[in-house]
């Protein structure tokens, strides 16, 4: 049978039959992708993992040891015995360097093009304004020109001046044309460019701001909060024994849930609340000008609500029962940097789940 590694080594030369140059890797080095790919798969099957790009980036990274931090930090984390998890991942990821330098770097290019896209725009305005007066000038110049002509001999000098001052306006009419043609163009990148950057703030299932979103709003909230010397608080809910619905119900049906909980979410949020998937079964919450206390009222309003619910699989009209969610809610603190809050509201969170789930504990 063909393997992957006798299929390089068949040929004579490393030229298919239609032409086309095949990689020349020897075996020893096809196989070895072949293991680190089986131990890619294996891992993010054991600790079902989800499979996207972050998640297999930073995994292909320490399994083969090409980030060395990562590496380390995956083989400590195994040989303590405690969970690999989503949300241990995320964490992992989001503090590792290479992945927020590039996460960064793409933040930076956004508003450089952004920027160019302006500017462009503004100086594409200007000329075709500029291009529109020497058009009114030169017309009237021909318009006289054209008197004179008229009422004595024809001067072959001054035929010359129309016919060039004809040609000079036919070519401005084409820069204005090729001027406003690159100002639509400019208004659409633009737009396009707006558009983008609100994609990559949605959370593609729920609709909800995602977890990006999420992260910016906290810095700025947190700086407006502090400035202000306003209360801000930071609620973390995860939606209680979410595995068990899925392997009940299916994925898909998981999906449904995911949204139906996010409405709840929105539906019962005010202009005093910024709600946001964070991640698999993961929300968060912004309460501005809410103490803990205040926030935690309003959470756990939302929290009976979706307790009182009884959801029902729209697709296959089996009845999901009751489905819940526990929290933990935290206040910023001053002098604490933006991700303490955060921190602080999942280790009461974790306090809620202990305590039976289906509550909030705040901190
Ligand atoms: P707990 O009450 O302690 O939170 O239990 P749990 O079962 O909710 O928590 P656990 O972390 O064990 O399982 C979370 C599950 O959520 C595992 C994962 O497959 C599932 N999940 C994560 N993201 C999604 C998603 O986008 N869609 C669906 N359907 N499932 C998801
Ligand atoms: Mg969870
Ligand atoms: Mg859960």
């Amino acid at each position: 049978m063909a393997t992957l590694s006798n299929l390089q080594l068949d040929g004579e030369d490393d030229q298919s039959s239609d032409g086309i140059k095949q990689p020349s890797t020897s075996p020893r080095v096809l196989e070895a992708r072949l293991d680190l790919l089986a131990r890619i798969s294996q891992f993010t099957t054991r600790h079902d993992l989800e499979v996207n790009a972050m998640n297999l980036s930073a995994i292909c990274g320490a399994l083969s040891g090409s980030n060395a931090q990562l590496a380390e930090i995956f083989a400590k984390r195994e040989m303590s015995g405690q969970p690999i998890d989503q949300r241990w991942l995320d964490e992992v990821i989001r503090q590792d360097p290479e992945v927020t330098s590039r996460l960064g770097e793409i933040e930076k290019l956004m508003d450089q093009l952004e920027y160019a896209l302006i500017r462009f725009g503004q100086t594409a305005k200007s000329a075709k304004d500029e291009s529109g007066e020497y058009r009114g000038a030169i017309d009237a110049n021909v318009k006289s020109i054209a008197k004179v002509q008229r009422g004595e001999d024809a001067a072959g000098e001054i035929s010359r001046v129309v016919d060039l001052s004809r040609s000079v306006i036919e070519r401005i009419e084409q820069v204005e044309a090729a001027m406003e043609k690159s100002q639509f163009e400019a208004d659409q990148l633009r737009e396009n460019l707006a558009k983008a950057r609100m994609e990559a703030d949605i959370d593609h299932l729920t609709g909800l701001p995602n977890r990006r979103a999420f992260e910016r709003r906290l810095v700025t909230a947190t700086e407006r909060a502090l400035a202000q010397n306003e209360p801000l608080c930071v609620g973390f809910c995860d939606v209680d024994n979410f595995k068990q619905i899925n392997d009940r119900h299916g994925h898909d049906a998981g999906d449904r849930i995911l949204c139906a909980i996010a409405n709840t979410l929105s539906a019962n949020a005010d202009d005093q609340c910024f709600v946001a998937r964070h991640g698999g079964e993961e929300f968060v919450v912004l309460f501005y000008g809410l103490d803990k206390d205040a926030a935690y009222l309003k959470l756990d309003r939302i929290r009976r609500a979706q307790a009182a619910k009884l959801l029902m699989d729209q697709e296959t009209g089996r009845p999901f029962g009751k489905v819940t969610f526990s929290a933990g809610i935290a206040q910023v603190e001053e002098g604490t940097d933006t991700r303490a809050a955060l921190a602080r509201a999942d280790r009461a969170l974790y306090d809620a789940k202990a305590a039976g789930r289906n509550r909030i504990t705040a901190v």
